[in-house]
């Protein structure tokens, strides 16, 4: 599917459009041979595989994919992206998602301002995307 095709839906599925262009992926290209998740060293932990977060996608079901604890358990380390065979980067849409999460916050992250209760409560893939993203 297009990108201008996919605006065309744009009302129904804000969220999914909103990842297709932050992440500039044509989520359906991928015909779910799974091979991303099987290669996904953390794919254990999470509560939804990669290539599942990616069908998600391609269902307009955004909502169900923010809310998956896969993008906040991924640490980025690309092999998803080496093992496709179509060309889809599942850890540059794992990267959109938390940087979506990442955007709503109400203020930018100030470390010294946390305490370290809640800092050891968020996952390491937070702490480092907000570093990058939102920190002032
Ligand atoms: S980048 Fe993330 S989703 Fe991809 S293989 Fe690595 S940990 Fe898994
Ligand atoms: S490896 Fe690529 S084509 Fe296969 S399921 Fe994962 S994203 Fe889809």
């Amino acid at each position: 599917m297009k990108m201008s095709q996919l605006l065309s839906f744009r009302k129904e599925n804000d969220v999914v459009v909103e990842i297709a262009a932050l992440s500039e992926q044509n989520f359906y290209a991928c015909y779910q041979c799974g091979k991303c998740s099987a290669a996904c060293p953390t794919a254990f932990a999470m509560d939804i595989a990669p290539h599942q977060v990616i069908r998600l996608l391609q269902l307009g079901d955004g909502e169900k994919a923010m809310k998956s604890n896969a993008p906040w358990t991924c640490v980025g380390c690309l092999t998803c992206t080496t093992y496709c065979p179509k060309g889809v980067d599942p850890a540059r849409i794992m990267e959109t998602l938390r940087t979506i999460h990442l955007r709503k916050l109400d203020a930018p992250f100030h470390y010294t301002q946390q305490d370290g209760e809640r800092l050891s409560a968020l996952p390491q893939s937070a702490l480092v995307a907000a570093m990058r993203k939102v920190t002032w």
